[in-house]
């Protein structure tokens, strides 16, 4: 399975690894950094579910790879019950976006099968009783 987030923004659909940075928001999109800059410029919403984002927290710029020393301090100091809110909600964050991923690919797949020509016709051979010794 393919373990990589791209960006929400349907023109663009970069996947978000390979820069190690991404803009993710509170209603569980992610966006790569350019995308995030004109898409949230002046714009308190969020550009794929509508969702107003008016609050500091909202929309943040989150690293994709962080450093151990990054890991090691970032949840420093938290109480265990927060510690493990925080990952719960990072874990559904991911659980959202994989299965939107899935979807999308599913969606493109019958799309594909739909098109004309997309798979080979039968032959008129296959289609012919086999034919006598
Ligand atoms: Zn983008
Ligand atoms: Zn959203």
């Amino acid at each position: 399975m393919d373990e990589s987030l791209h960006c929400n923004w349907l023109k663009c659909r970069k996947s978000l690894l390979v820069e190690g940075k991404a803009v993710a928001t509170t209603c569980s999109h992610i966006f790569c950094v350019s995308c995030a800059e004109t898409l949230f410029n002046g714009n308190k919403q969020c550009p794929a579910c509508k969702t107003v984002l008016d609050q500091p927290d909202d929309v943040v710029l989150s690293s994709l790879n962080p450093s151990a020393d990054y890991r090691t301090s970032v949840l420093a100091g938290l109480a265990p019950d927060v510690v493990v809110d925080i990952a719960a909600r990072s874990l559904a964050f991911w659980q959202y976006q994989t299965s939107q991923e899935v979807s999308e690919r599913t969606t493109e797949g019958q799309i594909a099968c739909m098109l004309p020509g997309a798979h080979p016709a039968p032959t008129s051979r296959s289609c012919r009783p086999p034919s006598k010794p």
